[in-house]
């Protein structure tokens, strides 16, 4: 087993961790999604990963009933349980990481400081990405996007809980179908509800390639990294 990759970038959004329930967390499922990055770190992948929060809140769900900027600090802070889950589910499995949060909570984690999340990666920990941005108005699939570009990531691999980009909703219309290879350009002309315009622009002016896969099975993390041609291709 080899892997087409040298370092990724992994979105993990927040549902994936909920598992059946569609909210809070699974720890069955956080354990499973961990042994699988645990066999890339294993294989000599450099593994960040940017972490969602919506098992817990969304900023933009919370509507008219409250500020959007409170709202959204609250989701990044949602953000942060996911982290240490995932750090805590590591650390049993004897995988070194490091969370790094965009707002500071030095009891907790270390501030974001790219230089330093690029000597963790080098030197085999995986490092964790918490509060998104830093900032309201943004979502964690353009932190993705961003730490991507700021850590020079080969990939951005963005296992959702859909199985690849799709010519419109599965969960709602059963003539959608599923689509192999995209360019950024297209998802954005055609508005298709992959990811944000923000995150989509970002990789596009970045020219950093998005694998999009299913996490309904973990081993999907190791399958795209052997280069295995699931999920949707965007470049
Ligand atoms: N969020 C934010 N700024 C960011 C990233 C996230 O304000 O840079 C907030 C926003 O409210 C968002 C929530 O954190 O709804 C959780 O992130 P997201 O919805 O991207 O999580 P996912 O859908 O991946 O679980």
């Amino acid at each position: 087993m080899s892997s087409i990759y040298k370092r990724v970038l992994l979105k993990v959004s927040g549902e994936a961790l909920a598992g059946p329930s569609h909210f809070g967390l699974d720890t069955a499922v956080v354990k499973e999604i961990c042994e699988n990055i645990k066999i890339c770190v294993d294989m000599g992948v450099e593994v960040a990963i940017v972490v969602g929060g919506g098992n817990f809140w969304r900023g933009t769900r919370a509507g008219k009933d409250m500020e959007r900027t409170r709202a959204d600090h609250m989701g990044m802070l949602a953000t942060v349980m996911n982290a240490l889950a995932l750090q805590d589910a590591l650390q049993s499995l004897n995988v070194e990481s490091r969370v790094q949060t965009a707002i500071e909570m030095r009891q907790i984690a270390e501030p974001y400081i790219r230089n330093r999340a690029v000597r963790h990666l080098e030197k085999g920990r995986v490092v964790i990405f918490g509060c998104g941005t830093g900032n309201p108005f943004f979502s964690t699939d353009t932190t993705a996007a961003l730490r991507a570009a700021e850590i020079n990531a080969d990939v951005i691999l963005l296992a959702k809980r859909i199985d690849g980009v799709y010519t419109g909703d599965p969960e709602v219309d059963p003539t959608a179908t599923k689509i192999d290879n995209i360019t950024y350009i297209d998802i954005l002309n055609r508005g298709l509800g992959v990811m944000d315009s923000t995150a989509t622009s970002l990789c596009m002016d970045n020219k950093i390639p998005i694998m999009v896969f299913g996490l309904d099975d973990p081993k999907n993390i190791v399958r795209v990294i052997e280069g295995e041609k699931i999920g949707t291709i965007i470049t």
